[in-house]
């Protein structure tokens, strides 16, 4: 059964797509040398590997109020063409099943969200039907922030100056063609759903349904947004990539290289973990390996996080 935590009369369940091998996003945090990693004790075991690597996980969380049900952020997919991080795309992993077994059928899906749109949270927006891409979720609305969505329509049109374009994925690697991997995901993830009807345009920090709103993180991307959720006076987040990895609590200064604006990142989470730390605020991690939920409390210059389950 999938991890679940309750925030007053919402439950939020942790849909596991796929742990990500140690060693793939090495570098990624660029300040986070095997040294880096070795200093930060309660990294490990959840968080680090005894190679002074970070790890990481690749997963959804469903949202169930009172009247709807709310998928926050949508994996890698199935079968995707990912030539930017080939060992993310061609998956053939059983998420449907996972979300099965935490109690919900593609149908019973009234919102698709997503913090922002790369390549690993808009995936599972759509499955191979044949040679076709048709949206997992049929009764949903596809809800996206409105300039997160044209800055990405925009490159997926070739509008945008090329350095812009360095900072349209998730990682630069090896041999970024970044402008042909932003039409494939806009392609086969997103336009499918847009060609059905399904997408609704939203404003920064708009309330999706009581309970559920987007609240502006920027930095990784311009229009990134975190989730909010909210019920009988407790409070939960989950962070998309604003926080992209555990030590960056205990080090909120250091950045990704996935961020469009290292230093805009650095002040988002800097003063996200400024207001939180010692608070019942639940923070759930969209890429944190291990328990993936939990509190931020103060720890020397910087903060720790700790684990919750329930
Ligand atoms: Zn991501």
């Amino acid at each position: 059964m999938p991890t679940t935590w309750q925030i007053g009369d919402i439950k939020v369940s942790q849909i596991l797509e796929m742990p990500v091998e140690p060693g793939e996003l090495d570098g990624l945090i660029e300040e986070a040398t095997p040294e880096a990693v070795r200093s930060v004790e309660w990294l490990y075991p959840n968080y680090a590997n005894d190679a002074g690597q970070t790890l990481w996980s690749l997963h959804a969380y469903v949202v169930e109020t009172p009247t709807h049900r709310v998928l926050v952020d949508a994996g890698c997919g199935n079968h995707k063409t990912v030539p930017l991080l080939p060992n993310w795309g061609g998956l053939d992993n059983p998420f449907l099943e996972r979300l099965a077994e935490a109690g919900y059928q593609p149908e019973d899906i009234d919102y698709v969200l997503a913090t922002h749109l790369h390549l690993d949270h808009v995936g599972w927006n759509t499955v191979l039907d044949g040679d076709k891409w048709r949206p997992t979720f049929p009764n949903a609305r596809y809800t996206y922030v409105r300039d997160e969505f044209d800055y990405h329509r925009g490159l997926e049109e070739g509008a945008a100056a090329t350095d812009d374009l360095a900072h349209a994925v998730v990682y630069q690697g090896a041999d970024p063609d970044i402008h042909s991997q932003t039409r494939l995901v806009f392609a086969e993830s997103i336009q499918p759903c847009v060609d059905a009807g399904l997408v609704d345009l939203v404003d920064s920090n708009h309330e999706v349904t009581p309970g559920v709103r987007y609240t502006a993180t920027p930095g990784h991307t311009t229009g990134h947004h975190s989730v909010t959720v909210e019920s009988q006076g407790r409070i939960g987040l989950v962070t998309g990539d604003f926080i992209h990895h555990p030590i960056q609590i205990a080090r909120p200064a250091w950045s990704s290289r996935g961020d469009s604006d290292r230093a805009q990142s650095a002040e988002t989470r800097t003063a996200f973990l400024r207001a939180v730390a010692g608070s019942e605020t639940l923070v759930l991690g969209t890429h944190f390996s291990g328990p993936s939920g939990g509190h931020i409390v103060p720890d020397g210059d910087g903060y720790r996080f700790l684990p919750t389950e329930s």
